[in-house]
């Protein structure tokens, strides 16, 4: 049985604030290795659990913040941008089930820094009429090719976004929000022995899993961005409406159509900042 996991770094036990998700200054150093030891909770879970082979995809910013030499070796790691389906990169028809470790609630809820892949390009991410969070999309993808989503952990805002989406998911709710930047977290110890017996529990039962994804092809993306300027180079594509000043559409034949686009958005608006 192939297990995947997706890992990002807003949603693990102990991280707060924008600057533990940026390279270059020691809150970093502690946030990359506490997402690194959530990532081994999981893949220890995921092994526990029935799992054969385990891919882990690093799915923060640049893509590579897990410190690999301190991963479980037994598993496989997807590293670095840009990829074709981003946070779900690696994942194929024949896994047994999706995982996503340390992830928060959308842009545009409430939650601990709460975004939907950039804070800096997107204000607000709808497809089909659903607010979209990075579950939405990425597991959207998965439940697509047929892999259901079997477990999320990250804070109480997610918890409730997950609830709602993928009810069959299990939610491993490491923290309470407070604020954007505020939460009360268990410890790294305990969040990790949570995430460890809930992950090996939900694999256990991946086969009888429901596998459904909250949006169903062909999607309608509404975008709305963070600044002007970004809907202005957006609307230069000719598959993209302009619905206001900060607004497009486009429509996509599947959730991998929707991650590509969404994710060239994201790197021109890097760009052009
Ligand atoms: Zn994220």
């Amino acid at each position: 049985m192939h297990i995947f996991i997706s890992v990002d770094i807003e949603g693990v036990a102990g991280v707060n604030e924008g600057l533990q998700g940026q390279r270059g200054n020691p809150e970093y150093e502690v946030a990359r290795r506490l997402m690194t030891e959530e990532a081994n909770a999981a893949i220890r879970g995921a092994f526990a659990g029935g799992a054969d082979t385990v891919t882990v995809a690093d799915s923060h910013g640049p893509m590579r913040n897990m410190i690999v030499d301190q991963l479980d070796p037994r598993a496989r790691v997807v590293s670095g941008r840009a990829r074709p389906l981003s946070m779900i990169e690696g994942i194929r028809a024949d896994h047994a089930g999706a995982v996503l470790i340390g992830y928060h609630a959308a842009a545009d809820n409430f939650g601990v820094l709460a975004h939907t892949i950039s804070g800096l390009a997107f204000r607000r991410i709808e497809v089909n009429g659903v607010r979209a969070g990075e579950p939405t999309l990425f597991a959207g993808h998965a439940a697509e090719i047929g892999v259901p989503l079997l477990a999320v952990s990250g804070d109480d805002r997610l918890e409730a976004e997950i609830a709602e989406q993928f009810p069959a998911a299990r939610s491993i709710t490491v923290k309470r929000c407070i604020s954007a930047i505020a939460s009360e977290s268990l410890s790294p110890d305990e969040a990790r022995e949570k995430i460890e017996q809930d992950v090996c529990e939900a694999v256990q039962t991946a086969a009888d899993t429901e596998v459904k994804a909250p949006c169903t092809p062909p999607l309608t993306v509404d975008i709305g961005f963070g600044k002007q300027l970004f809907a202005d180079a957006a609307a230069l594509m000719p598959f993209v409406e302009r619905t206001g000043a900060l607004d497009v559409r486009f429509v996509a034949k599947n959730h991998a159509e929707a991650i590509g686009v969404l994710s060239g958005f994201s790197l021109m608006a890097s760009a052009l900042a």
